[in-house]
């Protein structure tokens, strides 16, 4: 069901220098899971908060599938809102078994139609064969899934999760996520995500919103936020890079130090306009063949490559991603090039 959100506002006593939330709009459809992320404080608890209820906020409207839970002269209590919760620290019953933790919340009518509810989505997060556990015989992860299928058992319309993930190890998270992600969709639900983890974000989200002191900076896909983002703090917060000083030659035509870069610039600049362009690691293609070079002072070893950090002739930094087996040390000079198709220059600060 199609999540609305309309210039939500959100102020915290009358001493807060600042509104947590400030005029945030933004819409998720249907069936698409949506991200908010920025960095702790920006305001994502909030906007989930505000959604389910539980804050009340100074103006706005929050609208699902059409339907006004707030507004003006409105005002939906948060036990009817039809809302489905997944916290970071899971809250289960301590003393209920998985099953019982996930029928808890079910009403319908008889036993054996709650029970059977509570199998299927006990299976759909693969845990159909700890139903009878108490929460303390399971891992964090499994403690987690079956917090998502009490969550979604009731066929809440919209489903917010608030930095699932954040107390589990890093190798549990990105295979949770991925799970996460195909029970959400098996179940067609609408769902907004919160973390400050961009990996969780791309890996699960179909769209996201950057959020930076409780307003929205860009609502894209993560592939656009990647490539195209709208804001230095985008494109900062979003992904590795550094900036390269430039001048702008003509469209899509910017001449630096590494020469002449061609590609389409997210926001055309005239000629003459000085930009710091953004350089991905995967921007910068390490080529022994190429007269262009660059010093080596960073390597670290992640397995299937390098990511190393170089240092261009005027001294600005690169990162780059190459194939592990060319190992070079610090200090040595490697040959590189360029292999842009997105430029994204931002006025020289
Ligand atoms: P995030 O989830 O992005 O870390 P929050 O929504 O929790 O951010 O907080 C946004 C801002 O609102 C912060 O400055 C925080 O201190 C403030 N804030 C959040 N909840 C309250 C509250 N109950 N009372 C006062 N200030 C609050
Ligand atoms: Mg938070």
């Amino acid at each position: 069901m199609r999540l609305e959100l309309r210039e939500l506002t959100k102020t915290f006593g009358p001493g807060a220098a600042a509104a947590a939330v400030n005029r945030l709009t933004l819409a998720v459809g249907a069936g698409s899971i949506g991200c908010l992320l920025g960095p702790s404080g920006s305001g994502k608890t909030t906007v989930l908060r505000c959604i389910a209820g539980f804050e009340r906020p100074d103006s706005g409207e929050i609208l699902a599938g059409g339907e006004r839970l707030s507004g003006p002269d409105c005002w939906v209590p948060p036990e009817r809102r039809r809302i489905g919760m997944v916290f970071q620290d899971y809250a289960l019953f301590p003393h209920l078994d998985a099953l019982a933790n996930v029928a808890f919340g079910l009403r319908e009518a008889d036993a054996g139609s709650r029970r059977r509810r509570a199998l299927e989505m006990l299976a759909l997060v693969g845990l159909e064969e700890q139903a009878q556990k108490l929460p303390h015989e399971l891992s964090g992860g499994q403690q987690q899934r079956v917090a998502l299928a009490r969550a979604l058992a009731p066929h809440p319309r919209l489903v917010l999760l608030d930095e699932p993930f954040s107390n589990l190890d890093a190798e549990v998270r990105m295979e949770l996520a991925q799970q996460v992600r195909a029970a959400l969709k098996a179940e067609g639900a609408t769902a907004l995500l919160v973390t400050h983890d961009q990996r969780e974000a791309f890996a699960i989200c179909d769209e996201i919103g950057v959020m930076r002191d409780g307003r929205l900076e860009q609502w894209d896909t993560p592939w656009t936020l990647y490539h195209s983002p709208a804001t230095r703090f985008v494109a900062d917060f979003v992904g590795e890079g550094t900036f390269i000083e430039g001048t702008v030659i003509g469209p899509g035509r910017v001449q630096t130090e590494l020469g002449v870069i061609e590609g389409q610039l997210t926001v055309e600049r005239p000629a003459g306009a000085q930009v710091d362009l953004l350089l991905r690691p995967d921007d910068v293609i390490h080529d022994d063949a190429s007269a262009l070079r660059a010093e080596v002072v960073e390597r670290m070893f992640r397995g299937a490559e390098f990511r190393y950090k170089l240092r261009l002739p005027s001294g600005a930094t690169a990162l780059s991603f190459v194939p592990s087996h060319h190992d070079h040390a610090i200090g040595e000079r490697i040959g590189i090039r360029l292999d842009t198709q997105h430029l994204v220059g931002f006025p020289r600060e």
